[in-house]
């Protein structure tokens, strides 16, 4: 049996998200997790470069308060989902300092003339200029540096399925891709496989199987999974679908993170996960 982890989730600490960190854990438990992150949104804009919705203190307090009541059932981390960190520096290091956090997942939701990239005008460029494009924001979320992995590695994706009528690939821009994973491995960061492109329009995770599997070919060790759940229902969605992902991109580990440092996790020789065992 493989030890389930799902590490990306938001509560109503989350202001799109719909459920309390209580009913996460629940579902984690009843889809046979043994590990979440619960990863709410620190997401400042330029209108709201602290931003002010982010009651630390009070996330703190339910999830030490989940520790207690799930001990035994669910080890529960301490996440957060910095968005776009390399925009809003001082916010960013703010919320990070004095906070235990156990991870951090670090986000390119927005450009710096404050457009989210589910604003972009997909229909009047390319896919190979938006790959490019979105390939040089993350370059620059990668001088940011106090992060543990970079999240939804190829986003656009999700906003561009139906516009383009097919999943666009940042292996299209193979070279500045190396460079970005490169640049990501070399800095000790990691990827993760978030799987909640399986349930909207792509249909597949992000990123995909193609830029999975060159992230190993690089050499790229450090490998989480999440579900970018929304809701309890969601939570642990897709995740045995991307351990079968990972293994066939060759990974034989997917990580976890206990106080920012990362700790391999053996994916197991079952070949239990069929395509017919979705949650
Ligand atoms: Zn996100
Ligand atoms: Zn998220």
């Amino acid at each position: 049996m493989n030890y389930l982890v799902d590490y990306h989730m938001h509560s109503t600490y989350s202001t799109d998200g719909n459920d309390s960190i209580h009913e996460m854990c629940k579902m984690a438990i009843k889809n046979g997790l043994k590990e979440i992150a619960i990863t709410d949104h620190f997401e400042p804009t330029t209108e709201d470069k602290l931003y002010l919705p982010y009651d630390q203190k009070g996330y703190w307090a339910d999830i030490t308060k989940a520790k207690q009541q799930f001990k035994g059932k669910l080890k529960i981390k301490l996440g957060v989902e910095m968005g776009q960190p390399h925009l809003f520096q001082q916010g960013s290091e703010t919320v990070l300092k004095d906070f235990p956090y156990d991870y951090v997942l670090a986000s390119a939701h927005k450009i710096s003339d404050g457009r989210d990239m589910s604003e972009i005008d997909y229909r009047s460029i390319s896919i190979e200029d938006v790959c490019s494009f979105y390939l040089k924001q993350l370059e620059m979320l990668l001088e940011w540096e106090d992060f543990d992995c970079i999240a939804h590695l190829d986003l656009i994706k999700r906003y561009s399925a139906s516009i383009y009528g097919r999943n666009l690939s940042l292996n299209c821009q193979h070279e500045l891709l190396s460079e970005v994973l490169k640049k990501t491995i070399a800095k000790g960061k990691g990827i993760e496989i978030n799987t909640s492109g399986l349930r909207q329009s792509p249909k597949e995770t992000m990123p995909g199987l193609d830029v999975i599997s060159l992230y190993h070919k690089l050499g790229g060790e450090i490998l989480t999974i999440g579900s970018d759940a929304h809701r309890a229902e969601d939570v642990g969605k897709g995740i045995k679908e991307a351990i079968n992902l990972a293994r066939n991109a060759g990974f034989r580990y997917i990580t976890a993170f206990s106080e920012r440092k990362p700790e391999q996790i053996r994916i197991s020789d079952e070949r239990a996960f069929s395509a017919g065992q979705r949650y």
